[in-house]
């Protein structure tokens, strides 16, 4: 026999069960040696499934859905198993395409219910990653065709100009004077009427559409930059979200810095809002963030503070900006800890020599916690909603930097 890695491999004798039916279902195996049966019995009648061999691989549907085993696995000779965890799927799954996410989903259920034909009852509880009960998957595949009409709708949206951008202040905290602004798409669809960002962004996204999409967010938002600042005789930088795919995208660079000659915009003026997710491939981001600085824009690591959130990034990647999430804030009245979590990150910050903005600011109580921490600039609705152009200038307007 070949010598295994005793931490991802098992062995099994022959007539060794793998997993019993009803089990939990946690791994999957690929069959490095031997042989395994997959079989399901009731009332002591046991039907044999599968015979698998080397090269083979079982149990895959717990990895997708986490469900109890809906057969047995016994070895039928003596063999040796790859495994591969849920966690390191999960991952994986969560950062998927959407659609691709709820296809894999619907595609698990059709299996659950196949292999359910040889059992009588259902089993056990379902677990949080992929619950589809069989209710609930036509639900799912209307979620999947609404995702492709979405899509559809999306690029006729581009087409018939159905996009617009609105303008929120960021403020400096330590005198509210408006220091720039953060680019928000909106779209009001003729069918559908005004759809919430949370709906339509991340099914753009998930397409190629966001390439011509925040292209046209870039033109916009340097075009409505230079009449802010021509309306009030102010300099004030803009902040524009990017999305992973435009990260992936070689042009956007080029697409940046030819934008910011047409417009006459110094590319310092320009913050690229970049979430963590963006960070899954480091080999692709962390060249990506050298040119960026090299052309001088900035960037800024969005919803800091949530999901996968790691210090180790802020060596990695040195952005110039974090921006702390909304989440931090809002238990800043209850929590002690979400406070000193925030007092550390500003510290953190201040001694890396980066700026901080803190987002969702919706109290007087929380800014003034903000500013005794050393955060440099905030946003929320306390200062400003996002606005339209028009009143961007009033406002700008009625608050002059000193
Ligand atoms: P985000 O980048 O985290 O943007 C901040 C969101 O928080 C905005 O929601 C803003 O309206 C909201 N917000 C600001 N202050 C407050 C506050 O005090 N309280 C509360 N409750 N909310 C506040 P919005 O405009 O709905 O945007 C949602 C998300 O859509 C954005 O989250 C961003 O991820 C994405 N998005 C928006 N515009 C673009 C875009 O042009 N391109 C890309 N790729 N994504 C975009
Ligand atoms: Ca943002
Ligand atoms: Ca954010």
């Amino acid at each position: 026999m070949k010598h295994y890695h005793q931490f991802q491999h098992r062995y099994f004798s022959e007539g060794d069960y793998v997993f019993h039916e009803g089990d939990s279902g946690e791994a999957a195996y690929f069959i490095e040696e031997g042989q395994v049966e997959i079989s399901t019995s009731f009332e002591s009648q046991k039907t044999v499934l599968a015979n698998i061999e080397a090269g083979g691989m079982f149990g895959e549907l717990a990895l997708m859905d986490g469900r109890p085993r809906s057969a047995s696995a016994i070895a039928t000779k003596n063999t040796v198993l790859t495994i591969v965890t849920r966690d390191q799927v999960k991952e994986r799954i969560e950062n998927a395409d959407p659609l691709l996410r709820i296809l894999l989903m619907v595609v698990t259920s059709y299996f659950r219910s196949e292999t359910n034909h040889f059992r009588p009852k259902k089993l056990g509880t379902v677990d949080e990653m992929f619950s589809v009960s069989s209710n609930d998957l036509q639900y799912k595949i209307a979620e999947v065709f609404e995702i492709i009409r979405l899509e559809d709708e999306l690029s006729i949206a581009l087409n018939e100009e159905q996009f617009k951008l609105v303008f929120q202040p960021i403020v400096q905290l330590d005198n509210e004077s408006i220091a720039g602004f953060e680019a928000l798409l909106r779209w009001q669809s003729s069918r559908r009427g005004s759809v919430p960002p949370d709906v339509f962004i991340p099914v753009a996204e998930s397409t190629a559409l966001i390439i011509p999409l925040g292209e046209w967010v870039i033109r916009e938002s340097f075009r409505v930059l230079k009449i802010l600042e021509q309306q009030t005789n102010q300099e004030l930088f803009v902040s524009i979200n990017i999305a992973s795919r435009q990260i992936q995208d070689p042009n956007l660079l080029d697409f940046l810095v030819q934008n910011c000659q047409t417009h006459g915009v110094a590319p310092g003026q320009v913050k690229l809002e970049i979430v963590e997710r963006c960070l899954f491939n480091p080999s692709v981001a962390i060249p990506w963030f050298e040119k960026c600085r090299k052309l001088g824009f900035s960037i800024s690591l969005d919803d800091f503070g949530t999901g996968y959130s790691s210090l180790a990034y802020i060596g990695q990647y040195k952005p110039n900006i974090i921006k702390i999430d909304k989440s931090l804030l809002d238990n800043f009245a209850q929590s002690k800890e979400s406070r000193s979590i925030c007092h550390a990150i500003f510290a953190m910050a201040k001694e890396l020599g980066i700026s901080t903005v803190a987002e969702g600011i919706e109290s007087e109580e929380q800014a003034i916690i903000l500013r005794e921490m050393g955060c440099v600039y905030g946003q929320g609705y306390l200062f400003a909603r996002p606005l339209s152009l028009e009143d961007a200038i009033t406002v700008l307007g009625q608050r002059r930097a000193p």
